[in-house]
């Protein structure tokens, strides 16, 4: 297993539970932390992400509830909380009505960086897994195979050394040089396609203060102005987290946001995001972290039906990698590894087979909603460049896309504040639990939504979630 992230932890439970010998190798070497605070200020530079906002969206809930029920058990030990739908309800949703499924859609809420190291802790804890830190992979070694495909045998180290294996996971995230190492054995190019998603994460992380809670929730937790998107998440141990992500083109408000004090500011003009900045809580850290370079990114390596290569599978964001405003990455990265482990179970003989059917599942499970996120971030981006130059996107009337923006602001949004069947549609969209369009293709959630929408003229306007205007937004911000 190359990289010992969510995806090569995941993969490495799962695989050793089955009774393979597994060997993680993982280029950051650093001691394992004693306690979920000390895993926050872990130096996990091969994955600057843990410091961002994470949300554990209920697929990954459930498949760890079928599979590993310990591993939840842990988390939950850590002080990461379980969220059942139905719990945590807007007080304006009256007629709510418990159904079967519902304990399908539970969420979990903690740090990243304490879901990773209860993920390690478990792999350690097993007993059957090796897990070497401060060891980088430099490469693959291959052997000649019947089938012309090249049969690869192991990994080269930086140190020169190398190790061989039956099978090669590569888990080493988004900035695994996977092409690179297989066009030095002559194989590829590896097609890539890749997008910029468009924004830019600052976030910044809290702790309650003693004697304080949780404000009551009274509405999303994180929505779209345009030049700025936003959320807050509740972390373990009374913490909790801001994400404000500009515009990558929008130089002037993400270089403001790197100040904490313009970024608590900016915080407390958003409905969402100020009753969690009234005095309630203190900065766990000063510093605002802030990251570029997110991209959309999908790397084939199975072209055509046939495999590049044979002995070696990818898994998490080295295949797939998505926007991190889904909050899908580690949810896909332990569905990828539960996919990889039930195809090494039906084809553990066939590595062809196996590499053919893994990627099979990888493109009718994940691919829809890698491909979904592309198309949002699209107009996402469109709308943002239009703000960005002054321009109010929703005078365009012409325009289809202004039509379907009233649509949601002024139709979806109220819907899930007051109608239990549009919300329940939305958060089984939002948690991998049905398909991406599932819920546009359902006639009877869009005809509730389309009645509120129509209804828009005999209620009063949307409270707006925050400034409406960027240059508005910039103007109440400290200089
Ligand atoms: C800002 C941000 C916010 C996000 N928010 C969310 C969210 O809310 N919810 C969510 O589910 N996902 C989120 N994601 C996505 C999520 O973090 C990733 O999808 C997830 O970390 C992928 O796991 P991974 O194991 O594939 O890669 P990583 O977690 O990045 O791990 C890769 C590991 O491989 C190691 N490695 C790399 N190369 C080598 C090598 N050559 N040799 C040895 N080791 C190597 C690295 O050191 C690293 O430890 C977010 C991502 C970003 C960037």
């Amino acid at each position: 297993m190359v990289g010992g992230g969510v995806s090569g932890l995941s993969t490495a439970v799962k695989l050793s539970r089955r009774g393979h010998a597994v060997t993680v190798l993982e280029r950051d070497d650093t001691p394992m932390p004693e306690s979920a605070d000390q895993a926050f200020f872990w130096d996990r530079r091969g994955a600057p992400q843990v410091r961002h906002s994470h949300a554990f969206l209920a697929r990954l809930v459930g498949l760890l509830r079928e599979n590993e029920p310990d591993v939840l058990d842990m988390l939950v030990a850590a002080g990461a909380t379980e969220m059942p739908f139905g719990q945590d309800l807007p007080p304006t949703m009256v007629d709510f009505s418990p159904q079967p499924d519902d304990h399908e859609l539970t969420m979990l809420t903690c740090r990243r960086t304490t879901f990773e190291w209860v993920l390690r802790r478990a792999v350690l804890n097993d007993g059957r897994v090796r897990f070497r830190t401060g060891v980088g992979v430099n490469g693959l070694t291959h052997e000649p195979h019947p089938s012309g495909l090249p049969r690869i045998t192991g990994v080269r180290m930086e140190d020169g050394s190398q190790l061989n294996a039956d099978l090669v996971v590569v888990a080493g995230g988004r900035r695994s040089t996977l092409p690179e190492w297989l066009s030095d054995i002559g194989v590829g190019p590896v097609p890539e396609f890749s997008e910029d998603t468009g924004i830019v994460y600052a976030s910044r992380f809290y702790r309650l203060k003693p004697g304080h809670t949780y404000p009551p929730r009274l509405g999303p937790i994180g929505g779209d102005l345009g030049y700025i998107k936003y959320g807050v998440f509740v972390g373990d141990n009374d913490t909790f987290s801001i994400t404000l992500a500009t515009p990558t083109d929008d130089s002037e408000l993400r270089t403001r946001l790197a100040d904490p004090a313009v970024f608590d500011e900016a915080a407390r003009q958003l409905v969402a995001t100020a009753p969690y900045l009234d005095g309630r809580a203190e900065p766990l850290v000063s510093e605002v972290y802030v990251m570029a370079g997110l991209l959309n990114r999908h790397r084939e390596y199975v072209v055509d039906g046939r495999p590049l290569v044979l002995g070696m599978l990818p898994v998490g964001d080295a295949v797939v990698c998505t926007n991190p405003l889904y909050g899908r990455g580690c949810s896909t990265g332990y569905w990828g590894a539960h996919l990889m482990s039930e195809a090494i179970d039906a084809h553990a003989d066939d590595l062809q087979a196996l590499a053919v059917e893994y990627d099979a599942a990888i493109g009718r499970e994940i691919m829809p909603w890698y491909r979904a996120g592309v198309e949002q971030d699209a107009e996402a981006r469109r709308v943002a460049s239009r703000m960005l130059s002054g321009e109010d996107p929703d005078t365009d009337t012409s325009d289809p896309k202004t039509f379907m923006r009233s649509v949601l602001r002024e139709g979806l949004l109220p819907a899930l504040r007051s109608d239990q069947v549009v919300l329940r549609a939305f958060m089984r969209n939002l948690n991998l639990l049905s398909s991406p369009d599932a819920m546009m293709k359902d006639p009877e959630v869009m005809n509730r939504v389309f009645a509120i929408w129509q209804d828009r003229e005999n209620r009063p306007p949307e409270i707006p979630m925050g400034p409406r205007r960027r240059r508005e937004f910039l103007e109440l911000l400290p200089a």
